[in-house]
């Protein structure tokens, strides 16, 4: 049984799924020694308030950390902050910081995130130019943003999104460029997009899709973009949200099996059985070969949770379907499911009065629902998914169809709350 061999367990990163891992530990009696070491000099934070309520200045910093400072020495968890794992030697069962400092480990989790892709551009290294990770990236921003002028968002996804209309709120004038035909279209689908689109035009955004950008100008300071048409357009700052790539050297130069992501079974394992992989740099491998990598907070909590029930020789915890939410002007988008490669699609609602979802059905059944102010059907979709309840796009015509009836009587009260 692992927990009664793991004595003490080590985790690299002390964001979302490394301080999970430890709180589930704890919860579920683990008793053993625990080490997290986080290579930022904060104590453990949230992120999605960076890019909301955090950057308009409406939420205090201590307000991001999930556990004040005591927490840890009283739960005996050995904190290192500004901590760099730079290399893990498997024969030894160590990892080593920047400064050559050694911590054992019975068994190991990489917890280590991912970092913002930035565009290589020539000037992309000029003041103003940001990208939104941690809570340093989102203070320098908003300190650009209190300032006068005027902000180039690059990407019309998540990041993007949610900075262009903190931004507005914020009084800046705002540009978004996007490469794609369309805002969001990584993770949703036209309807949605095109929702999000005018939402964000009404405020006052220029967007321009099917536009890229080639050039960043000025000499130290940013000036302004030049855009692929050859028009330039001037700026202050630049946020470049062009995506991210999962933090995995310390991992590939170990040796552990890696493809955009450190390579995990089901029960979060890497190609190291003693070596766990959780949140956005972990990708999961199912047994029919397909594979997925989150990047949501739910993701990274369902992992840490499933890790420390592993670690502690508790049953395993059953599949949760992946959700997420986005926070823009007085919009909020709740998804659960996955719409990925969806072969129909069923609206619910008028998306001209605000409040609307989106049904995503494969092979006829429910896979996934995207809700724009509506957390109802959200909340009700969830639980279908959870429980594994199929339901057919035919069964959900009927607008006037409840979606919680489709629900067991048990669960009809929390898909209310
Ligand atoms: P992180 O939280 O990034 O933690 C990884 C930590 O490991 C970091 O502190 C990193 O510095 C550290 N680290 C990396 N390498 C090393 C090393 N070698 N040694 C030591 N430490 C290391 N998700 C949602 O579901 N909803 C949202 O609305 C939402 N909004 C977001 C807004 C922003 C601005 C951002 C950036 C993310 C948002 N997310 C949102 C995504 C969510 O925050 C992430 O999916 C989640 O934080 C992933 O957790 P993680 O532990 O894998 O990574």
């Amino acid at each position: 049984m692992p927990g009664a061999e793991t004595k003490s367990v080590t985790i690299v990163g002390a964001g979302q799924a490394g301080l999970q891992v430890v709180l589930s530990l704890r919860r579920r009696g683990f008793s053993g020694r625990i080490t997290l070491l986080g290579d930022e000099n904060h104590l453990p934070y949230q992120r999605p308030p960076l890019s909301k309520a955090f950057l308009k200045g409406e939420l205090e910093e201590r307000r991001l950390y999930f556990k004040p400072a005591t927490f840890y020495p009283d739960q005996g968890i050995d904190l290192h902050r500004s901590a760099s794992v730079t290399r893990i030697d498997r024969s030894k069962r160590v990892v080593v910081t920047g400064n050559g400092r050694e911590f054992g480990y019975d068994r190991l989790v990489l917890a280590t995130g991912a970092t913002p892709l930035r565009i290589p551009l020539p000037g992309s290294n000029r003041d103003g130019v940001c990208v939104l990770r941690g809570i340093d990236d989102a203070m320098a921003l908003r300190e650009f943003l209190l300032r006068d002028g005027r902000l180039v968002v690059v990407g019309g996804g998540y990041i993007g999104l949610e900075v262009a209309s903190a931004a507005r709120q914020l009084g800046r004038d705002v540009s978004v460029i996007e490469r794609l035909p369309r805002v969001m279209s990584r993770v949703t689908s036209p309807v949605v997009s095109d929702f999000y689109l005018d939402l964000h035009r009404r405020h006052g955004v220029d967007i321009r899709l099917g536009e890229t950008i080639t050039g960043i100008l000025g000499d130290d300071r940013v000036i302004g973009v030049r855009l692929g048409s050859g028009a330039e357009l001037a700026a202050t700052t630049v946020l470049v949200g062009v995506g991210v790539q999962p933090n995995q050297q310390i991992a590939a130069e170990a040796g552990l099996r890696c493809d955009n992501g450190i390579l995990v079974d089901d029960g979060l394992r890497t190609s190291d059985p003693s070596i766990y992989a959780a949140g956005d740099c972990a990708r999961r491998v199912f047994p029919d070969g397909h594979t997925l990598r989150l990047e949501s907070v739910h993701g990274a909590r369902d992992h840490g949770e499933r890790i420390a029930a592993n670690l502690a020789g508790d049953a395993v915890v059953p599949d949760d379907p992946p959700w997420f939410w986005s926070d823009q002007y007085d919009v909020k988008l709740q998804t659960a499911g996955l719409s990925t490669g969806f072969a129909e699609l069923q609206v619910r609602g008028d998306p001209g009065t605000g409040h609307f979802s989106v049904l995503y059905f494969l092979n006829q059944e429910l896979t996934a629902v995207d809700a724009v102010n509506d957390p109802s059907t959200f909340m009700a979709v969830k639980q279908l998914l959870k429980k594994q309840i199929r339901v057919t796009a035919n069964e959900v015509r009927d607008p006037k169809l409840e979606l919680k009836a489709l629900l067991p009587a048990t669960t009809q009260r929390k898909a209310t709350q």
